[in-house]
């Protein structure tokens, strides 16, 4: 299922597989002035090319290789012979098969590996610039594209809520905050977030400083328990109540634990 928003100069494309009538769970792209930014995942390729059929459409970059935002990589540059870019960590693994849980595959699909191009530090369009600015800490590869003029922060998954309560086991909670600083310290006036689950976040700003603040003050109470010798377990209950519910759909692999576990961790 796909669900198009004209907002303003962007428009916002949610997409999401449908089971027995229901979307089991959103990501969006983001088409403005001829750029699209993500491509959503497999199983709903076609219908975002389908939308995307007769449009005016000269590029394609993904902010990070996962595969509900490379998804209609393969058919994009099939049908309308579009240029895909990434960053090269990010490249390297779109150009092959990702290892993914069952969970993975049921919600978003296995991607086609593409060869994409890299990307440079800018991206010119028509009317618009945007900066490409390293972000990671989601994963390693993750960039965020930003349109200072407009404040426009297309930024993936790195800002997915004020205060993320679970995450998949790679994520490094600490590196999250820094690349957030980052975003906070370009001369944009405001800032609009654009999030890979289709929210679009008005004030920006405060929504990454609260996300900031919201994870060093975790960190240490996290670091508080663990001095005290909590268990993990234990100190999952005390921060967040009780374990994510996306813990038991997910096999365990986005969960309040690695929230925990990634707090703990030394910062680089
Ligand atoms: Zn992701």
């Amino acid at each position: 299922m796909i669900e198009v928003e004209r907002l303003g100069e962007v428009t916002r494309i949610k997409m999401g597989r449908e089971y027995e009538g229901r979307v089991l769970y959103w990501t969006a792209a983001y088409l403005v002035d001829g750029l699209l930014i993500d491509t959503g995942c497999p199983h709903t390729a076609d219908e975002l090319t389908g939308f995307l059929e007769g449009r005016h459409l000269d590029l394609a970059v993904n902010t990070h290789h996962h595969e509900d935002h490379v998804g209609a990589n393969h058919l994009l540059q099939q049908r309308f012979k579009v240029r895909v870019m990434a960053s090269r960590e990010a490249a390297l693994l779109i150009g092959q098969p990702l290892q993914l849980h069952p969970y993975q595959e049921l919600v978003w699909g296995q991607p086609v590996p593409t060869k994409v191009d890299i990307l440079a530090h800018r991206v010119e369009t028509r009317n618009h610039h945007f900066e490409v600015m390293a972000t990671p800490g989601h994963c390693p590869d993750h960039v965020s594209l930003v349109e200072m003029a407009r404040g426009w922060c297309f930024t993936g998954d790195l800002f997915i809520s004020r205060e993320p309560k679970a995450m998949r086991p790679e994520e490094d909670v600490h590196e999250i905050a820094r690349s957030m600083g980052k975003l906070l310290e370009l001369p944009a006036a405001r800032l609009t977030l654009f999030t890979g689950l289709g929210n679009v976040v008005k004030d920006g700003r405060a929504a990454l400083e609260g996300c900031i603040d919201y994870i060093r003050a975790l960190s240490r109470k996290a670091k508080e328990l663990e001095a005290e010798g909590f268990s993990i377990g234990e100190m999952v209950n005390r921060l967040f109540g009780r374990e994510s519910i996306l813990a038991g759909l997910t096999g365990g692999h986005i969960s309040s634990e690695n929230v925990v576990r990634a707090l703990l961790r030394p910062e680089a």
